[in-house]
């Protein structure tokens, strides 16, 4: 039971759950393994009206009164399954679509927007560059002013669903001498010559989601593609970013669950010296810690949302929230792996995808010491 869900949220969950245990679960390894982009699951998700849960009906959207709470619970949910396949919709239904909605024109919405909440269109958000991660004052990608728009050019780095998008909304600096303020959003479209995909970056975890390194290489961007003013970009992926820290929460809940529900299993079945492992303490004292540490990472993230979805300031709890949740999960993740002792570590056994994809939410979206740092200057320190 969680007391933050009513009636309606809880049927959700129960409708997204069957959707996860009979569509996403069992095909979860073989996109592990093929690393493949699963765009057939994404478009049937698509088709389900989930990528509109943080968008009013008249662009395909749901019009929910707490879509916070809800994006939380499907991006949790679909982490139980395949954490790669979430982070591809967490960041597709979030940061890469809501600057469109938020700043974007009503040509652009219903250019961009509307198709991507029927799932036809791919999305993403590219602020990192090489040299630019924890540090986003440090990008270079310059957006020069040109007749009629812009042209960008520079490099990004590690940008999800980057290889697959149609459409990226991209941070640049408009005026290298005033740093963050001189940082403007664009929408540009991969179609546009200069755009190319440089690589797919090969990594340890959430496979099936792609990290590219792109080239923008003098792309022109038309003036109603700048997404908000030409000062306040960087101010806007902050505001976009603060949310998703939420949502990266829920994606490292939802892998601790399934670590903890995979490892409880375990216990049950594995036999040692003549009884199942879980009679053994200290399995059970594991087991126990992975609950209390799951029902406090949980908690504290449902909290955050439904502040988040009261309109009240999320600046430190969505911060705290992936501290807690994504340092948490990967804990879990890592008793998970020692109850199951050497099947752990084999790749037939679901809880080493778990383990490696735990590091990404404390990785992605700021690392957590980042975070840290964020709150310690929310706090005046
Ligand atoms: C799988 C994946 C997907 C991603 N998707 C996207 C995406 O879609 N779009 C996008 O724009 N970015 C994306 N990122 C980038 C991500 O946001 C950055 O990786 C992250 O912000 C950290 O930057 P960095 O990797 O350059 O690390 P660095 O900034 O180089 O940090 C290295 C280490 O130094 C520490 N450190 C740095 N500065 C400080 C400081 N001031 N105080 C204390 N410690 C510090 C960090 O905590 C870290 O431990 C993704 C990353 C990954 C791994």
């Amino acid at each position: 039971m969680n007391l933050y869900f009513d009636e309606d949220l809880e049927q959700f969950q129960h409708n997204l759950a069957r959707w996860v245990d009979e569509r996403l679960a069992p095909q979860a390894e073989a996109l592990d393994q093929s690393k493949e982009f699963p765009r057939a699951l994404f478009k049937e998700l698509g088709e389900l009206g989930y990528y509109g849960i943080m968008y009013p009906e008249q662009y395909g959207g749901l019009g929910l009164a707490k879509p916070y709470l809800y994006y939380t619970v499907l991006c949790e949910e679909l982490a139980r399954g395949s954490m790669g396949f979430a982070a591809i919709v967490g960041m597709h239904g979030s940061a890469a679509t809501y600057a469109v909605h938020t700043w974007g024109s009503e040509a652009l919405r219903q250019r961009y927007l509307v198709p991507a909440l029927k799932g036809d269109m791919v999305a993403a958000f590219a602020i990192t560059e090489p040299d630019a991660g924890s540090d986003a004052s440090a990008i270079r990608t310059r957006a020069q002013k040109v007749e009629g728009g812009y042209r960008l050019t520079g490099n990004k780095v590690f940008i999800s669903n980057g290889c697959n998008a149609d459409f990226i909304t991209v941070a640049a600096s408009t005026d290298p001498q005033k740093r963050l303020k001189g940082v403007a959003l664009f929408l540009v479209d991969t179609k546009t010559p200069g755009f190319t995909v440089a690589r797919r970056l090969d990594k340890l975890t959430t496979h099936c989601s792609d990290a590219a390194e792109l080239v923008f290489d003098e792309v022109f961007v038309p003036d109603e593609c700048r997404l908000g003013s030409e000062e306040g970009g960087f101010l806007n992926a902050f505001k976009s970013l603060t949310v998703d820290r939420i949502f990266t929460a829920a994606l490292a809940i939802g892998t601790g669950r399934a670590a903890y529900d995979a490892a409880l299993k375990y216990a049950k079945e594995r036999q040692q010296f003549g009884q199942p492992i879980g009679k053994f303490q200290a399995v059970q004292f594991k087991l126990v810690d992975m609950l209390a540490e799951l029902e406090q990472c949980r908690l504290y993230t449902y909290h955050a949302a439904t502040l988040a979805d009261r309109g009240q300031p999320i600046i430190i709890e969505a911060a705290l929230a992936k501290i807690i949740a994504a340092d948490g999960c990967n804990e879990i993740c890592q008793k998970a792996l020692n109850i199951f002792g050497g099947y752990g570590l084999m790749n037939e056994y679901p809880v080493q995808r778990y383990l490696r994809d735990s590091y990404f939410p404390m990785i992605g979206g700021g690392t957590s010491d980042i975070m840290r740092m964020l709150v310690a200057r929310q706090l005046g320190i």
